[in-house]
């Protein structure tokens, strides 16, 4: 099917030191209809590299689909991080220069929501939600071009990204753990989207503004929808976002991101972003928990781990999540520790190396659970 409409635009985000420019790829489909969008963008933390070449199967599969919403797509959108390497590894999660982790500095101004509430009261939803879309638009771009002071460089990166990603209905963040099983950042309300993605583990998280991108998406249209209902308005606003965890970090596989790029598809068909029915999401157990039952468990002694537990299965309590071994122990003193919690969890992820300090984030496991 040749009735495609696929742009490359090349995207300045900011400039280095010696005045060379950073830029990011934007590729856009423009949809056929009026249908709802949906922004996508991968890598913003620099080893998490898998999203790219999730982006990359899903525009060889968006060659053959009808296409009825608009779909832009970010690959590599943080420059610096993804550059940002020491001997073999790269690091890119945080800032180096402020420290600042890059996906904690998107921007929502709460202060925009009242102005609407008051004017919109009595308007259609249509209305509303092109009002508030071009506030936040206009906002964003008010921080970028007449901030007197200025915008730190992650801001800057941020802040064109949000640019982008405000004016979608649907906003997709890919990142990846660091050792790690697949899974969903979905927030609270969009529950029922979380089962038409191939991914068996799904956080439920609240209307808490953190500074991640798919907060600073939910957040301002969670926060109008509940402004509007203390009102006594009943707002349907469909607006989602996800951060979609792929996995482990500094790996490509185009296969498993085949895999990917098809359970994105499934949800953007059941979104109507495209059309057909050839996307059916797979049959699994999904589980889910809620954010604060998503817990990381930290070391409690230095040394070298062997970690035990598997991903994405339930652990006994008792059973041992890691093994410890300590060298200054040996022949003489408790060379090998196993570490075990007293209640049955899942675990998620694990810490990419094997030594340790007391206190190292070793595990995150879904602490109370239940079925989606
Ligand atoms: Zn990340």
């Amino acid at each position: 099917m040749a009735d495609y409409q696929l742009t490359k635009e090349v995207m300045h985000v900011g400039e280095m030191a010696s005045g060379a420019e950073l830029t990011v790829p934007v590729y856009r489909f423009k949809g056929q209809t009026d249908a709802p969008s949906v922004y996508i963008q991968a890598n913003m933390h620099g080893a998490e590299v898998q999203g790219n070449a999730v982006i990359y199967q899903l525009l060889e599969q968006l060659r053959n689909l009808k296409i009825l919403g608009d779909i832009t797509l970010v690959p590599y959108a943080n420059p610096v991080g993804c550059n940002h390497k020491n001997g073999e590894y790269t690091l890119g999660r945080f800032d180096p220069i402020t420290g600042v982790n890059w996906n904690r500095m998107y921007h929502f101004n709460e202060a925009l929501i009242q102005p609407i509430v008051e004017q919109y009261l009595d308007s259609t939803e249509q209305e509303i939600e092109a009002a508030f879309k071009q506030a936040l638009l206009d906002d964003i771009i008010d921080q970028l071009d007449h901030n007197i002071y200025g915008l730190t460089t992650g801001q800057r990166i941020a802040y064109q990204l949000q640019k982008l990603a405000h004016q979608a209905d649907f906003v997709l963040d890919l990142h990846t753990g660091p050792i790690s099983s697949k899974h969903l950042y979905c927030p609270e309300y969009a529950k029922a989207s979380a089962s038409f993605f191939n991914i068996e583990h799904t956080i439920l998280i609240p209307n808490d503004f953190a500074g991640a991108l798919d907060e600073a998406t939910f957040c301002p249209w969670w926060s109008l929808t509940e402004a509007f209902a203390k009102k006594g308005r009943t707002l349907n606003v469909n607006k989602e976002s996800f951060t979609v965890e792929l996995g482990s970090q500094e790996q490509i596989d185009l296969d498993v991101a085949l895999d990917d790029a098809k359970s994105i598809l499934t949800y953007l068909q059941y979104k109507g972003v495209i059309a057909g029915s050839e996307f059916v999401p797979e049959t699994m157990t999904r589980y889910a928990c809620y954010l604060e039952h998503y817990k990381a468990f930290y070391s409690p002694m230095g040394g070298m781990v062997d970690y035990l537990a598997e991903f994405g299965k339930p652990l006994a309590a008792g059973e041992p999540l890691v093994r410890i071994l300590r060298m200054d122990n040996y022949g003489d003193g408790d060379a090998l520790h196993y570490i075990s919690l007293d209640k049955e969890v899942i675990p998620i992820l694990h810490f990419a190396s094997a030594s340790v300090n007391q206190g190292t984030e070793l595990y995150k496991v879904f602490s109370e659970f239940f079925e989606l």
